[in-house]
């Protein structure tokens, strides 16, 4: 690293996918400093649900690197950080009317076509699992999927050695000249070989005309007790339904029951397309805790302690943005995970790391990593802010 620079890399936001890049850069060798308008996981991180399922993703792009991730954070959990933060379980999918019984019947083709650690252990009637309730036709379990509170990975991620962590600091700009980023906070300037904008649905801030959407996501909390016979979430397949077909009508309320080590239940999530984590819609928690309720009455005797809210940073084209900004030489940009954020994160923290290190992607990977470059979007749309 030059004298001239405080940083090899600079990381603005300090989200699970800003802290997985953080740690890999570390791991490295590279003199990393990772800064953050709030604190750690202040935003969609610390606000959601942490499903790292490939079931829940669209066929294509987005299965093949939720699988491809999924794998690489097992071994993350298995020999590295993600050790107390990552929890295998199984997926139980419920069904119930034709909407939902097709969705299931697509979720089982696409994850055939998948090579990857999520495979069907059983399929068939409401039975499979003690404890339901009415409103089921089919139960679907799958093997291989995980849980992982955002907060939890962004901790583990950024306790590791030589992260130098910096707030609360908002960017408040950046200029690129004679080969280094000067990043403007507001008490003092820092210069850095490399700047990454990791700043979720707060990206457009800073990138003016990236076409980022916010979408608002509810979750309920109960209190804690036995949660029975439910080892991993239970999830409608109408979640299915509204994660993977933008748009569809959907056939029942999408809801997904998640039993967390505290003994408490998740029960999630709202899609509404406004960014206010502050609105509360009681009318949809109502018909989430009912649908919820229906399939496992074990919740009738439970309290909700809780209700909260997390902003999903959506893009127009369904796909993250991942890689260098067009005409803004060493700045990189990280955003646009919507509800996939906690399952891609190891991946791309893995992948912008080797893009920072100047290496190659993962051959097997590398298409599906290049459709993510923001060089989709039209030059003269997005540009990188002075
Ligand atoms: C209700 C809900 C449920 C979800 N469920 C799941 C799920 O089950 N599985 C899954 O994979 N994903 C889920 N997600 C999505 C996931 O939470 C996000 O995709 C992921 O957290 C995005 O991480 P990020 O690091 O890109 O952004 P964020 O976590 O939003 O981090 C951005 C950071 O940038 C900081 N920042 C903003 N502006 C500035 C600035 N000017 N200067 C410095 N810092 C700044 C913010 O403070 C924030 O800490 C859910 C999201 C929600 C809201």
């Amino acid at each position: 690293m030059s004298d001239r620079l405080d940083h090899d890399v600079i990381i603005a936001g300090a989200g699970v996918v800003g802290a997985a890049i953080a740690w890999h850069l570390a791991r490295a060798g590279v003199r990393v400093a990772i800064i953050d308008a709030t604190g750690p996981a202040a935003a969609a991180s610390g606000a959601s649900d942490g499903a790292v399922s490939v079931a829940s993703k669209k066929p294509g792009v987005m299965a093949r690197l939720a699988s491809a991730s999924l794998i690489y954070t097992h071994d993350l959990a298995a020999q590295g950080p993600l050790q107390a933060a990552f929890a295998a379980r199984p997926a139980h999918i419920f069904g119930s009317g034709a909407a939902e019984l097709a969705a299931m019947d697509t979720l089982a083709a696409k994850l055939n076509h998948l090579s990857g650690r999520v495979r069907v252990v059983a399929d068939g009637g409401p039975d499979l699992l003690s404890g339901l309730g009415t409103g089921v036709d089919r139960l679907m379990t799958l093997e291989g999927e995980g849980h992982m509170p955002g907060h939890k990975a962004v901790r583990a991620y950024l306790a590791a050695p030589g992260i130098t962590c910096i707030w609360p600091a908002p960017l408040l700009g950046y200029e690129v000249a004679d080969g280094f980023v000067t990043v403007r906070l507001a008490d003092r300037t820092l210069r850095a070989g490399q700047l990454v904008l990791a700043l979720g649905v707060s990206s457009p801030d800073l990138i003016p005309g990236l076409p980022i959407v916010p979408r608002a996501g509810q979750l309920i909390v109960t209190d804690r007790g036995p949660v029975g016979a439910l080892s991993g979430s239970l999830t409608a397949a109408a979640y299915l339904v509204a994660k993977t077909q933008d748009g569809a009508a959907l056939p029942l309320l999408p809801v997904v029951i998640d039993p967390l080590t505290s003994g408490q239940y998740l029960i999630g999530s709202t899609r509404e397309d406004h960014g206010d984590p502050t609105r509360v819609d009681f009318a949809t928690l109502r018909r989430l805790l009912t649908r919820a309720a229906t399939v496992w009455p074990a919740l009738r005797d439970r309290r909700v302690i809780r209700t909260f809210a997390g902003v999903r940073a959506a893009v127009s084209d369904s796909l993250p943005i991942v890689g260098p900004l067009p005409g803004a030489d060493r700045v990189t940009i990280v955003t646009g995970f919507e509800g996939d954020g906690i399952c891609l994160s190891a991946l791309i923290g893995r992948e912008v790391a080797r893009m920072l290190c100047g290496l190659s992607p993962d051959a097997a990977l590398a298409a599906d990593l290049a459709a993510l470059s923001p060089v989709r979007f039209s030059k003269n749309r997005i540009e990188g802010a002075a």
